[in-house]
Parts: structure tokens; sequence; C-alpha cells
């Protein structure tokens, strides 16, 4: 814990936590000291791991890197770290992100962007880390934490997870509690870890899955050992690829990549099968209806009256407003705006119940795959590698970064992003394994073959 405190002292420039909790974090490892002392270590004991800032944490600083949840310090712990620390795992402090987790590049922080540790050879240019979990990403990729808590809406612990390097799962929706996680977009988000390797991942995300009475949306099915998974022979395992995830725009070194994980799993005896996911076209847009919709609702909670900032106004209407345009930032409201609109009578039919039939249309497209046999699916996580920060500044240009992942949190499936090598500049690029409904062990397994 010391080294690891030290070590975020000496990566200040990345910008990767807002937060750090030494007097916490000596306090939890001397208790992880006492408890292998006397024998009884627990799975994570001692274990320093950096918390998103999305994650409720009790008396510390959680702000979903919003302006507007100015000075929150809730009263209560989220359940995935309550059961992180119930295993012994060491808090070291909060990470950065974009605010309220709206973002692919980590530049829409009320902190500032985050520093990813990659350069590009023969470059001291900075890169973005991907997004939103972007802190969570740089600080594993740092060595600044030795694992990390993410969240991940439409790709933002998949993404970021392949622009650092690292490992990055998303569970099935319902396998972590959402208690405690600031809300994005309810029927989308789930928590999960980012770590440096898959095994380290599956023993992650082994403490945080749980049920949970205060989130009625998680399941009540044990969590397997999923890191006895890794290491499981692939062979006789029905590996499917995608034709819809070869778009335009997409990097030949990430084809290539593609191509290369086909080979390396082949090489293991699985069987490769091309599968077609017909309505993969329509996922991203239906994703930028369906998230905003359900964004605006969770955000009218941030009036001014209950949490974190209040600008005084003339009446409570004036407050409300003033609150809301201050403490909200640009890409924010774009989704709050999004929202209301697609929510709205009239445009509802036409926006907001087609994106959530065309929903059902991309999970029956991945039903039909895996009923005829199919155990995972390979895809790249990204069409292409870390840009620089500024690069990407129409927002639409930016939802473009999630087109490979927003599928699986449409169809509520578990996706991992494992790293699967370098590009010609020398920058990490990642492939992702969608799985079946609770199908964690398949892809730890898979993933480490890739790894
Ligand atoms: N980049 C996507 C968005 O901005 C995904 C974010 C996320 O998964 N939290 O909505």
């Amino acid at each position: 814990t010391d080294a690891y405190l030290g070590a975020i002292e000496g990566a200040k420039a990345l910008n990767a936590y807002i937060v750090t909790t030494p007097d916490k974090a000596r306090e939890m490892a001397a208790a992880s000291d006492r408890k292998l002392a006397a024998g009884e270590g627990r799975a994570l004991e001692g274990i320093p791991l950096g918390i998103k800032d999305l994650f409720a944490t009790q008396g510390v600083h959680t702000q979903a890197c919003s302006h507007i949840l100015n000075e929150f310090k809730p009263r209560y712990e989220s359940t995935v770290t309550s059961n992180l620390w119930a295993d012994g795992a060491v808090m070291l402090g909060k990470l950065n992100m974009d605010e309220f987790a709206m973002g692919s590049s980590n530049e829409t922080s009320y902190y500032g962007a985050v520093v990813n540790p990659w350069r590009a050879k023969g470059s001291n240019a900075a890169l973005v880390p991907g997004g939103s979990s972007g802190g969570s990403a740089a600080a594993v990729a740092a060595r600044i934490c030795a694992g990390a808590t993410a969240t991940d809406t439409g790709g933002s612990i998949r993404q970021p997870a392949a622009l650092t390097g690292t490992v990055g799962i998303k569970p099935t929706y319902g396998r972590c509690s959402r208690w405690g996680v600031v809300a994005f977009a309810s029927s989308l988000d789930q928590a999960g870890p980012i770590a440096r390797t898959v095994k380290d991942a599956a023993l992650l995300l082994k403490s945080m899955a749980s049920v949970d009475l205060k989130d009625t949306t998680s399941v009540d099915r044990p969590v397997p050992d999923y890191a006895a998974a890794v290491g499981r022979p692939v062979k006789g395992l029905k590996i499917g690829i995608p034709k819809e995830y070869r778009v335009d725009g997409m990097a030949p070194e990430t084809e290539t990549l593609w191509q290369q994980g086909i080979e390396w799993l082949k090489a293991e005896g699985a069987e490769i099968v091309d599968i077609s996911l017909p309505h993969t076209h329509y996922a991203l847009p239906a994703y930028y209806i369906v998230a905003p919709a359900e964004a605006s609702s969770n955000l009218a909670r941030y009036d001014g009256v209950r949490f974190g900032l209040r600008v005084p106004g003339n009446d409570i209407t004036d407050m409300y407003e003033k609150t809301r345009a201050a403490g909200f930032g640009a890409e924010v409201k774009r989704r709050v705006m999004i929202g209301t609109y697609v929510l709205s009578a009239g445009y509802y039919d036409a926006y907001y119940l087609k994106a959530q039939k065309v929903r059902t249309l991309i999970k029956r497209d991945f039903d039909l795959a895996f009923e005829a046999g199919v155990d995972a699916i390979l895809t790249p996580t990204t069409p292409d590698a870390a840009f620089e920060p500024g690069a990407i500044t129409d927002p639409v240009s930016m939802y473009l970064q999630d087109i490979f992942t927003v599928t699986v949190n449409m169809a509520g499936l578990p996706g991992i992003s494992v790293p699967a090598g370098l590009n010609e500049k020398g920058l990490p690029l990642g492939l992702q394994l969608i799985g079946k409904p609770f199908g964690e062990e398949t892809l730890f397994q898979v993933a480490q073959v890739i790894e």
C-alpha cells in the first residue's frame, strides 16, 4: 500500500486520481496485516485498489466527476465496494472519469482530462486513455493501483481497457449490484473490474458480483470461481466471427489483429465459425436514444436541493435553472436535451419506442447465434488505438468509439476486452469477447489464450 501511495505521488501528471485516501488506505492495510498474521487472510487481503468516482464511498468524495455533486460525501457505501472491502481489499482513492460516465476519452471530467501512460513510438504527445473509466484504465496501466473498479453503459470498461493495454470485463446485466453506483442509464449500467491480467480481473469480479436486495435487477445466482476458468483448455469451443463488425474506417491493423486472434484460438483447437448479427448497424443510433433518455430521467434529481451544488436564485425555478446551468458540463447537457426530446409527447413513439424495439432485435441476433451453438463471439474492442486529446471534437465521431461495444449493453450480455498486441506506432489494441448471459467463465477461459 505504501509503495502504491508513493507511486501515485510520482504519477500526478496523469491526473488519474482526483482524491487519494492515504490514512484510510494505511488503516485498511494494517487491518489486512493483522488478518494475515492471524492466518485469516481473505480473497483480496491487502490488495490496493482505485475506485471510479461513480461508486459511492462512505464519507469520501463521490462526485461522478461533476461539479453538480460539489463536495458530496455519501453516508453509505456502494454494494460493489462493500463486497471488495469485505474481502480485504484496500482503497487508495477515487479515480477520474468522464462526467457522469458520459464520454469515450475522459475529456468531459470536471477535474480535467486523464493522460494515458502510453506514448506512440518516437513521440512524446499525450494520448487519451479512453472513457468513461479513463482514470481506472490509466491507473492500472501506470501501476498506480493493483486493480480498479469501473462501470460500463456503452463500452466504458472495455474501450479504455483496449486503449491502455489492460483487461476490462463488463459482466452480464444483473451480475453486480448497481446500488450506490451513480446512475447514468439504469437498464444498461453495469460495474466491473479493470485489471492487469485476465486472472486478476477474474479474482476482482468474483468479489464484486453479488445479489443484492437493494438492487432488484441484481440476479440471485451463485458467483462461480472465475479464476478457476483461467487456463482451462478452449479445444472444441465454438467462436463466432460476426461479419457486420467489419466496418468502414476500421484501422487495417485492427483487422490484422482480429485475424491474429482467430489464428491463436484455432491453434488451441477452438472452432471458428462465421456468424451474422444483422441488426448491429442500428445499435449505435438506438443506444444514443435509450442512454440519453434514461440519463435525462436519472439526472433530474440534481436540482440544487438534495445533493451538492446550489446556486441561489430569485425563486425555486430560478435556483434549479442556475444550479443545473452551472453544475453540468456541455456533454451532460447535450444528453439531457436529447433524452428529454426523445421522451417528449409526440416523439416518444418515433424515437424511444422504436429504439426499444431495435434493442429487442439486437438481443435476438445474439440469442440466435448462441442457440446455434456459438460459445463466444470475437470482435475488435475499438476501431483504432488511443488518440490525442482534442483530436475528436465532433460528438458523433466520438460516439463511433462505441460502435463495437454498445451492442453488448443493449443485449445485457457479458463482454471482456483483452490486450492483443500493438499497432505500428507501438500502441495497444484490444480484442473483445462477447458471451452468453452469465457466460463470464467462458470469457475468462478464452481471453487467457489471447492475453
Ligand atoms: N461512450 C459511451 C457514452 O458516452 C459509453 C459510456 C459508458 O459506457 N459509460 O455514452
